[in-house]
Protein backbone atom coordinates (compact mmCIF):
# COMPACT_ATOMS: atom_id res chain seq x y z
CA UNK A 1 0.00 0.00 0.00
CA UNK A 2 1.62 3.35 -1.02
CA UNK A 3 0.06 6.53 0.57
CA UNK A 4 0.00 9.45 -1.61
CA UNK A 5 -0.92 13.30 -1.20
CA UNK A 6 -2.85 14.99 -4.15
CA UNK A 7 -2.17 18.78 -5.46
CA UNK A 8 -5.13 19.83 -7.22
CA UNK A 9 -7.52 16.86 -6.65
CA UNK A 10 -10.05 18.45 -8.55
CA UNK A 11 -8.75 19.45 -11.68
CA UNK A 12 -8.78 17.14 -14.62
CA UNK A 13 -5.36 15.61 -13.19
CA UNK A 14 -6.52 14.97 -9.59
CA UNK A 15 -10.03 13.43 -10.78
CA UNK A 16 -8.03 11.11 -12.86
CA UNK A 17 -5.42 9.99 -10.48
CA UNK A 18 -8.39 9.38 -8.07
CA UNK A 19 -10.13 7.30 -10.77
CA UNK A 20 -6.62 5.21 -10.65
CA UNK A 21 -7.32 4.73 -6.93
CA UNK A 22 -10.55 3.59 -7.02
CA UNK A 23 -9.52 1.22 -9.39
CA UNK A 24 -6.75 -0.17 -7.22
CA UNK A 25 -7.85 0.57 -3.58
CA UNK A 26 -5.80 -1.86 -2.36
CA UNK A 27 -2.50 -0.51 -3.74
CA UNK A 28 -3.22 3.15 -2.86
CA UNK A 29 -4.12 5.35 0.21
CA UNK A 30 -5.22 8.81 -0.06
CA UNK A 31 -3.85 10.53 2.85
CA UNK A 32 -3.84 14.59 1.68
CA UNK A 33 -6.03 16.11 -0.85
CA UNK A 34 -5.73 19.60 -1.71
CA UNK A 35 -7.27 21.86 -3.74
CA UNK A 36 -7.73 25.64 -5.07
CA UNK A 37 -11.13 26.75 -4.57
CA UNK A 38 -14.00 23.82 -5.50
CA UNK A 39 -14.95 23.53 -2.08
CA UNK A 40 -17.87 21.28 -2.89
CA UNK A 41 -15.91 18.98 -5.03
CA UNK A 42 -13.29 18.69 -2.34
CA UNK A 43 -15.89 18.19 0.46
CA UNK A 44 -17.36 14.74 -1.89
CA UNK A 45 -13.52 13.60 -2.60
CA UNK A 46 -12.75 13.72 1.19
CA UNK A 47 -15.85 12.23 2.22
CA UNK A 48 -15.05 8.79 -0.74
CA UNK A 49 -11.79 8.72 -0.13
CA UNK A 50 -11.03 9.77 3.73
CA UNK A 51 -8.05 11.41 4.02
CA UNK A 52 -6.73 12.59 7.08
CA UNK A 53 -6.84 16.06 5.96
CA UNK A 54 -7.72 18.64 3.03
CA UNK A 55 -6.26 21.94 2.27
CA UNK A 56 -8.24 24.33 0.18
CA UNK A 57 -6.08 26.94 -0.77
CA UNK A 58 -8.42 29.90 -0.94
CA UNK A 59 -9.63 30.48 2.20
CA UNK A 60 -12.95 31.45 1.21
CA UNK A 61 -15.70 28.66 1.88
CA UNK A 62 -13.07 26.79 4.05
CA UNK A 63 -15.25 27.44 7.48
CA UNK A 64 -18.38 25.55 5.92
CA UNK A 65 -16.57 23.00 4.64
CA UNK A 66 -14.57 22.41 8.16
CA UNK A 67 -18.26 22.11 9.66
CA UNK A 68 -19.24 19.53 7.14
CA UNK A 69 -16.24 17.84 7.41
CA UNK A 70 -15.69 17.76 11.05
CA UNK A 71 -18.54 14.83 11.75
CA UNK A 72 -15.44 12.77 10.07
CA UNK A 73 -12.92 13.25 11.83
CA UNK A 74 -11.10 15.27 8.72
CA UNK A 75 -9.25 18.71 9.19
CA UNK A 76 -9.38 21.43 6.85
CA UNK A 77 -5.85 23.50 6.24
CA UNK A 78 -6.10 26.83 4.00
CA UNK A 79 -3.49 28.61 1.71
CA UNK A 80 0.49 28.00 1.19
CA UNK A 81 0.82 26.65 4.96
CA UNK A 82 -1.33 24.00 4.15
CA UNK A 83 0.08 23.35 0.73
CA UNK A 84 3.21 23.00 2.61
CA UNK A 85 2.06 20.80 5.36
CA UNK A 86 0.11 18.42 2.83
CA UNK A 87 3.60 18.54 1.05
CA UNK A 88 5.73 17.08 3.98
CA UNK A 89 3.10 15.29 6.06
CA UNK A 90 4.51 12.26 7.45
CA UNK A 91 2.90 8.97 6.07
CA UNK A 92 2.73 10.50 2.51
CA UNK A 93 5.42 8.52 0.41
CA UNK A 94 4.31 10.31 -2.70
CA UNK A 95 2.97 13.33 -3.70
CA UNK A 96 0.94 13.54 -6.97
CA UNK A 97 1.77 17.99 -8.01
CA UNK A 98 -1.42 18.86 -10.24
CA UNK A 99 -1.84 22.56 -9.33
CA UNK A 100 -2.23 25.15 -11.53
CA UNK A 101 0.29 28.21 -11.52
CA UNK A 102 2.80 28.90 -9.71
CA UNK A 103 1.57 28.23 -6.36
CA UNK A 104 2.76 24.60 -6.74
CA UNK A 105 6.47 25.54 -6.43
CA UNK A 106 7.05 26.04 -2.73
CA UNK A 107 5.28 23.16 -2.37
CA UNK A 108 7.35 20.77 -4.22
CA UNK A 109 10.77 21.43 -2.75
CA UNK A 110 9.22 21.25 0.63
CA UNK A 111 8.04 17.32 -0.87
CA UNK A 112 11.56 16.62 -1.82
CA UNK A 113 13.16 18.01 1.01
CA UNK A 114 10.98 15.64 3.27
CA UNK A 115 12.14 12.64 1.07
CA UNK A 116 8.58 12.08 -0.65
CA UNK A 117 8.75 11.07 -4.34
CA UNK A 118 7.30 13.84 -6.47
CA UNK A 119 5.16 12.84 -9.33
CA UNK A 120 5.13 16.68 -11.85
CA UNK A 121 1.71 16.78 -13.25
CA UNK A 122 2.05 20.60 -14.27
CA UNK A 123 4.89 22.10 -16.19
CA UNK A 124 5.72 25.32 -13.97
CA UNK A 125 7.97 23.60 -11.33
CA UNK A 126 10.37 22.35 -13.99
CA UNK A 127 9.92 25.51 -16.24
CA UNK A 128 10.34 28.02 -13.76
CA UNK A 129 12.72 26.35 -11.50
CA UNK A 130 14.22 23.21 -13.19
CA UNK A 131 17.37 23.61 -12.09
CA UNK A 132 16.83 23.93 -8.46
CA UNK A 133 14.39 21.04 -8.92
CA UNK A 134 16.57 18.80 -10.37
CA UNK A 135 19.54 19.78 -7.73
CA UNK A 136 17.33 19.84 -4.68
CA UNK A 137 15.63 15.93 -5.63
CA UNK A 138 19.61 14.89 -5.93
CA UNK A 139 21.07 16.22 -3.11
CA UNK A 140 17.70 14.51 -1.54
CA UNK A 141 18.09 11.47 -3.49
CA UNK A 142 14.38 11.31 -3.97
CA UNK A 143 12.97 10.32 -7.59
CA UNK A 144 10.62 12.76 -9.91
CA UNK A 145 7.88 11.26 -11.77
CA UNK A 146 6.88 13.13 -14.76
CA UNK A 147 2.86 12.87 -15.59
CA UNK A 148 3.53 14.92 -18.68
CA UNK A 149 2.25 12.33 -21.14
CA UNK A 150 5.27 12.93 -23.30
CA UNK A 151 7.46 13.32 -20.36
CA UNK A 152 6.18 9.59 -18.88
CA UNK A 153 6.85 8.43 -22.52
CA UNK A 154 10.31 9.39 -23.04
CA UNK A 155 10.95 8.86 -19.26
CA UNK A 156 9.87 5.11 -19.85
CA UNK A 157 12.00 4.74 -22.91
CA UNK A 158 15.25 6.04 -21.53
CA UNK A 159 14.89 3.78 -18.31
CA UNK A 160 18.12 2.00 -18.29
CA UNK A 161 19.68 3.76 -21.29
CA UNK A 162 23.44 5.44 -20.85
CA UNK A 163 23.51 9.51 -21.65
CA UNK A 164 25.99 8.70 -24.13
CA UNK A 165 23.93 6.28 -26.56
CA UNK A 166 21.45 8.99 -26.73
CA UNK A 167 21.49 11.52 -29.82
CA UNK A 168 18.29 12.85 -29.57
CA UNK A 169 15.18 13.21 -27.88
CA UNK A 170 11.73 13.47 -29.84
CA UNK A 171 8.66 15.05 -28.38
CA UNK A 172 5.11 14.73 -30.51
CA UNK A 173 2.60 17.07 -30.76
CA UNK A 174 -1.01 16.49 -32.12
CA UNK A 175 0.00 19.86 -33.47
CA UNK A 176 -3.58 21.38 -31.73
CA UNK A 177 -6.94 22.95 -33.19
CA UNK A 178 -5.12 25.12 -35.89
CA UNK A 179 -2.10 22.99 -37.42
CA UNK A 180 -4.33 22.61 -40.71
CA UNK A 181 -6.50 26.06 -40.41
CA UNK A 182 -6.43 28.07 -43.64
CA UNK A 183 -5.99 31.80 -43.23
CA UNK A 184 -5.45 34.53 -40.45
CA UNK A 185 -5.22 33.17 -36.99
CA UNK A 186 -6.25 36.67 -35.93
CA UNK A 187 -9.95 35.65 -36.01
CA UNK A 188 -9.64 32.75 -34.25
CA UNK A 189 -12.26 32.93 -31.56
CA UNK A 190 -11.74 31.32 -28.02
CA UNK A 191 -14.74 28.77 -28.16
CA UNK A 192 -11.97 27.44 -31.50
CA UNK A 193 -8.96 27.66 -29.36
CA UNK A 194 -10.78 25.85 -26.51
CA UNK A 195 -11.54 22.55 -28.85
CA UNK A 196 -8.53 19.97 -28.96
CA UNK A 197 -8.73 17.50 -31.37
CA UNK A 198 -7.50 14.76 -29.23
CA UNK A 199 -6.57 15.72 -25.04
CA UNK A 200 -9.45 16.62 -22.48
CA UNK A 201 -7.88 18.92 -20.33
CA UNK A 202 -8.42 22.46 -18.58
CA UNK A 203 -8.67 25.61 -20.19
CA UNK A 204 -5.49 27.25 -19.66
CA UNK A 205 -3.12 24.32 -21.07
CA UNK A 206 -6.08 23.65 -24.07
CA UNK A 207 -4.90 27.29 -24.93
CA UNK A 208 -1.46 26.39 -24.38
CA UNK A 209 -1.55 23.72 -26.86
CA UNK A 210 -3.55 25.78 -29.50
CA UNK A 211 -0.77 28.55 -29.52
CA UNK A 212 2.06 25.20 -29.15
CA UNK A 213 3.33 27.11 -26.19
CA UNK A 214 2.62 23.86 -24.77
CA UNK A 215 5.44 21.96 -26.56
CA UNK A 216 7.34 24.99 -25.47
CA UNK A 217 7.45 24.64 -22.01
CA UNK A 218 7.49 21.02 -22.73
CA UNK A 219 11.29 21.17 -24.04
CA UNK A 220 12.26 23.24 -21.26
CA UNK A 221 10.69 20.37 -18.92
CA UNK A 222 12.36 17.67 -20.92
CA UNK A 223 15.89 19.40 -20.71
CA UNK A 224 15.82 19.31 -17.38
CA UNK A 225 14.31 16.11 -16.94
CA UNK A 226 16.49 14.69 -18.74
CA UNK A 227 19.87 17.04 -18.56
CA UNK A 228 19.68 17.42 -22.55
CA UNK A 229 20.26 21.00 -24.15
CA UNK A 230 17.37 22.16 -26.16
CA UNK A 231 19.27 21.23 -29.88
CA UNK A 232 19.52 17.90 -28.80
CA UNK A 233 14.87 18.02 -28.43
CA UNK A 234 13.05 17.85 -31.58
CA UNK A 235 9.07 18.36 -31.67
CA UNK A 236 7.36 16.60 -34.50
CA UNK A 237 4.17 16.68 -35.44
CA UNK A 238 2.17 13.33 -35.13
CA UNK A 239 -1.72 14.18 -35.67
CA UNK A 240 -2.86 10.63 -34.33
CA UNK A 241 -0.99 11.36 -30.70
CA UNK A 242 -0.01 7.73 -30.34
CA UNK A 243 3.53 7.50 -30.18
CA UNK A 244 4.09 10.34 -26.91
CA UNK A 245 7.48 10.17 -27.14
CA UNK A 246 10.73 8.87 -29.06
CA UNK A 247 14.60 8.59 -28.11
CA UNK A 248 16.98 8.62 -31.04
CA UNK A 249 20.06 6.35 -30.06
CA UNK A 250 23.89 7.23 -31.69
CA UNK A 251 23.70 4.05 -33.69
CA UNK A 252 20.38 5.58 -35.78
CA UNK A 253 17.86 3.32 -34.03
CA UNK A 254 15.00 4.37 -32.14
CA UNK A 255 12.27 3.63 -29.21
CA UNK A 256 9.57 4.97 -29.15
CA UNK A 257 6.24 4.72 -26.61
CA UNK A 258 2.62 4.25 -27.95
CA UNK A 259 -0.49 4.34 -26.16
CA UNK A 260 -4.26 5.51 -26.10
CA UNK A 261 -4.44 9.46 -25.00
CA UNK A 262 -6.09 8.96 -21.88
CA UNK A 263 -3.68 10.80 -18.91
CA UNK A 264 -5.05 7.88 -16.35
CA UNK A 265 -2.14 5.69 -18.29
CA UNK A 266 0.93 8.25 -17.38
CA UNK A 267 -0.62 8.47 -13.48
CA UNK A 268 -0.69 5.30 -13.09
CA UNK A 269 2.78 4.77 -13.94
CA UNK A 270 3.94 7.64 -11.69
CA UNK A 271 1.96 5.76 -9.55
CA UNK A 272 2.91 2.28 -9.80
CA UNK A 273 6.32 2.36 -10.84
CA UNK A 274 8.49 0.86 -11.09
CA UNK A 275 5.72 -2.20 -11.11
CA UNK A 276 3.15 -1.84 -13.63
CA UNK A 277 -1.06 -2.34 -12.94
CA UNK A 278 -3.68 -3.77 -14.96
CA UNK A 279 -6.68 -1.81 -15.72
CA UNK A 280 -9.55 -1.63 -17.70
CA UNK A 281 -8.60 1.14 -20.31
CA UNK A 282 -8.84 0.12 -23.89
CA UNK A 283 -5.96 -0.50 -25.82
CA UNK A 284 -4.48 0.60 -29.35
CA UNK A 285 -5.83 -1.41 -32.40
CA UNK A 286 -3.16 -1.83 -35.02
CA UNK A 287 -5.25 -2.64 -37.68
CA UNK A 288 -7.60 -0.41 -37.36
CA UNK A 289 -4.80 2.66 -37.03
CA UNK A 290 -3.72 1.66 -40.25
CA UNK A 291 -1.20 4.56 -40.64
CA UNK A 292 0.92 7.26 -38.70
CA UNK A 293 1.60 10.44 -40.06
CA UNK A 294 4.56 12.90 -38.87
CA UNK A 295 5.35 16.60 -40.03
CA UNK A 296 8.09 19.50 -38.95
CA UNK A 297 6.12 21.93 -36.88
CA UNK A 298 5.47 25.38 -38.53
CA UNK A 299 7.54 27.24 -36.49
CA UNK A 300 6.30 30.96 -38.34
CA UNK A 301 2.51 30.03 -37.80
CA UNK A 302 3.32 29.23 -33.91
CA UNK A 303 5.99 31.34 -32.98
CA UNK A 304 5.67 30.41 -29.19
CA UNK A 305 7.37 26.86 -30.14
CA UNK A 306 10.21 28.89 -31.02
CA UNK A 307 9.69 31.12 -27.78
CA UNK A 308 10.30 27.94 -25.62
CA UNK A 309 13.37 26.64 -27.40
CA UNK A 310 15.20 30.67 -27.04
CA UNK A 311 13.72 30.75 -23.31
CA UNK A 312 15.97 27.38 -23.09
CA UNK A 313 18.63 28.30 -24.54
CA UNK A 314 19.09 31.57 -22.60
CA UNK A 315 17.84 29.47 -19.38
CA UNK A 316 18.44 31.26 -15.94
CA UNK A 317 15.62 32.99 -15.05
CA UNK A 318 14.49 33.47 -18.83
CA UNK A 319 12.01 30.36 -18.54
CA UNK A 320 10.27 31.78 -15.67
CA UNK A 321 9.38 35.06 -17.81
CA UNK A 322 8.28 33.15 -20.48
CA UNK A 323 5.68 31.00 -18.03
CA UNK A 324 4.66 33.68 -16.31
CA UNK A 325 3.67 36.18 -19.30
CA UNK A 326 2.81 33.43 -21.33
CA UNK A 327 -0.15 33.04 -18.15
CA UNK A 328 -1.04 36.13 -18.11
CA UNK A 329 -1.58 36.72 -21.63
CA UNK A 330 -3.41 33.13 -22.02
CA UNK A 331 -5.52 34.70 -18.94
CA UNK A 332 -6.10 37.79 -21.47
CA UNK A 333 -6.98 35.67 -24.14
CA UNK A 334 -9.53 33.68 -22.15
CA UNK A 335 -11.10 36.87 -21.38
CA UNK A 336 -11.41 37.89 -24.85
CA UNK A 337 -9.08 40.87 -24.31
CA UNK A 338 -6.65 40.31 -26.32
CA UNK A 339 -6.49 38.08 -29.73
CA UNK A 340 -4.90 34.82 -30.66
CA UNK A 341 -2.19 36.61 -32.36
CA UNK A 342 -2.07 38.87 -29.19
CA UNK A 343 -0.29 35.83 -26.86
CA UNK A 344 3.33 35.37 -28.47
CA UNK A 345 3.57 38.89 -28.88
CA UNK A 346 3.00 39.57 -25.65
CA UNK A 347 5.53 36.96 -24.25
CA UNK A 348 8.00 38.12 -26.64
CA UNK A 349 7.85 41.59 -25.91
CA UNK A 350 8.24 40.56 -22.20
CA UNK A 351 11.31 38.34 -22.80
CA UNK A 352 12.77 40.79 -24.93
CA UNK A 353 12.79 43.31 -21.72
CA UNK A 354 14.18 41.07 -19.73
CA UNK A 355 17.73 41.20 -18.15
CA UNK A 356 18.45 37.45 -17.20
CA UNK A 357 19.68 36.53 -13.67
CA UNK A 358 22.96 34.66 -13.47
CA UNK A 359 22.29 31.54 -11.15
CA UNK A 360 19.17 32.58 -9.72
CA UNK A 361 17.67 31.37 -6.45
CA UNK A 362 13.73 30.49 -5.83
CA UNK A 363 13.84 33.85 -4.89
CA UNK A 364 15.47 35.50 -7.68
CA UNK A 365 13.15 33.05 -10.10
CA UNK A 366 9.65 34.12 -8.03
CA UNK A 367 10.87 38.11 -8.44
CA UNK A 368 11.46 37.63 -12.38
CA UNK A 369 8.16 35.96 -12.37
CA UNK A 370 6.50 38.86 -10.51
CA UNK A 371 8.05 41.40 -12.91
CA UNK A 372 7.16 39.39 -15.92
CA UNK A 373 3.19 39.41 -15.05
CA UNK A 374 3.47 43.12 -14.50
CA UNK A 375 5.52 43.93 -17.61
CA UNK A 376 2.98 41.71 -19.54
CA UNK A 377 -0.45 43.30 -17.68
CA UNK A 378 1.84 46.91 -18.37
CA UNK A 379 1.96 45.93 -22.06
MG1 LIG B 1 2.09 17.02 -22.66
Amino acid sequence: MKNIAILGSTGSIGLSTLAIVRTHPEKFSVKVLAARRNAQKLFEQASEFHPDFVCLYEPEGAEELKRKLRPLGIKVLTGTEGLLAASRYRPVEEVVFALVGAVGLLPIFEAIRAGKAVAIANKEPLVVAGDLVIKESRKHKVPIFPIDSEHSALWQCLEGRSPESIKKLILTSSGGPFHKRKGSFRSIKLSQALKHPKWKMGPKITIDSATLMNKGLEVIEASHLFQMPAHKIEVLVHREAIIHGMIEFVDGSHLAHLGITDMRLPIQYALSYPDRLMNHLPTLDFVQLHRLHFEKPDVRRFPCLELGYEASRVGRSMPAVLNAANEVAVGRFLENKINFLGIPKLIEKVMKRHQVIQNPCLEDLLQADEWARKEAEKL
